[in-house]
């Protein structure tokens, strides 16, 4: 089934893609596999929302962002940016294109550049994309570095002069700096204290606000997720495995893996929170991954059909869609 409505509505909006990696053996370099980072996803992100990715290292998330910026090429599907689809365009012309996506990294201090200021970062890509005049570079700036909560006086400091939640608000201040429309933040406060994780998500919801930005949110942790989302797509080496509205997802879990993950978190939802259920084994390799539903084989449902048919994304509660044999 399409998940696909009201295209009007949607910045992204990502139809059946795939990303195979061909894995090649021999002094011939014969193509013997392929690793399927990402295989078969669809999703849309509705401008101004937030869309939380989530699942465990390895799932496909970041690969999918990758595809999104055509920092990789997709082995098949597309990916349509305000309606264009952005697969199929000219290398060059990706250049209009990136200057409304911008990517806030894990680790903001190898994102930055250790020679450059704050103010050199900040004002490189207002150089490349030929913007304002040299004062007016300047005044945004310093604009920036007040809206993420650093006094101005920084610009000229250099990256290893700040702590690891300061150089999160620089490497958020850059993506900033072209007003972009969609912003995709893979695992932005992953390495940054606990403390520090809750104002770095809190600065990105007021600029969400101010800016009427759209954010796709890389994470593996279900409780940031929580906080920022409002819609989630959960998934499960390399496909989509759930994707419905936050509070769906949280009070109403459907598929296994999003249950097992909630009951793994230690702060989500702990009210509605039943028993903890323990995954056997490691994610399988996505050079060989399980045949019918992938998650077979650390499953606690698990059933006959499951072993031999993929199960398909079906909407299963208005808004919420699960790939999972059980709700057929
Ligand atoms: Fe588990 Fe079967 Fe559902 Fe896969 S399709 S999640 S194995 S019940």
């Amino acid at each position: 089934m399409s998940i696909l409505k009201q295209q009007d509505e949607y910045i992204l909006e990502v139809e059946d893609v795939k990303k195979y990696f061909p894995i090649k053996k021999g002094v011939f370099s014969k193509q013997v596999g392929s690793v399927k980072a990402v295989d078969g996803v669809s999703f849309q992100v509705r401008k101004g929302e937030t869309l939380g990715i989530v699942g465990e290292s390895g799932c496909g998330k970041s690969t999918m962002a990758r595809l999104i910026l055509r920092l990789l090429d997709v082995t098949d599907g597309r990916i349509k940016l305000e309606g264009k689809d952005v697969t199929t365009l000219p290398k060059q012309d990706m250049r209009a294109i990136r200057r409304n996506i911008q990517m806030v990294f894990q680790d903001p201090y190898a994102s930055l550049n250790p020679r450059w200021t704050v103010e050199r970062t900040l004002l490189e890509p207002m150089k490349v994309y030929d913007i304002g005049t040299k004062n007016e570079r300047r005044d945004k700036v310093s604009e920036l570095l007040n809206k993420v909560g650093l006094d101005p006086s920084y610009a000229k400091r250099h990256p290893h002069e700040f702590s690891g939640g300061q150089r999160q608000r620089i490497g958020i201040a850059r993506a900033l700096v072209l007003n972009p429309k969609l912003i995709i933040a893979d695992e932005p406060v992953s390495a940054l204290d606990i403390s520090v994780q809750a104002q770095v998500i809190n600065l990105m919801q007021d600029l969400q606000d101010q800016y009427n930005l759209t954010y796709m949110f890389i994470t593996h942790d279900l409780s940031v997720c929580e906080h920022i989302s409002d819609r989630v797509a959960v998934m499960y080496l390399g496909k989509v495995v759930e994707l419905a509205s936050k509070d769906q997802l949280f009070s109403n879990p459907l598929h296994p893996y999003t249950l097992a993950l909630i009951s793994a978190a230690p702060e989500v939802n702990d009210a509605q929170k039943k028993e903890r259920i323990v995954l056997k084994g490691d994610v399988p390799s996505p050079a060989n991954p399980p045949k019918g539903c992938a998650f077979h084989t650390r499953c606690p449902s698990c059933m006959e059909i499951c072993k031999v048919e993929t199960p398909v994304l079906n909407e299963i509660e208005s808004g919420q869609y699960v790939a999972c044999h059980l709700y057929e």
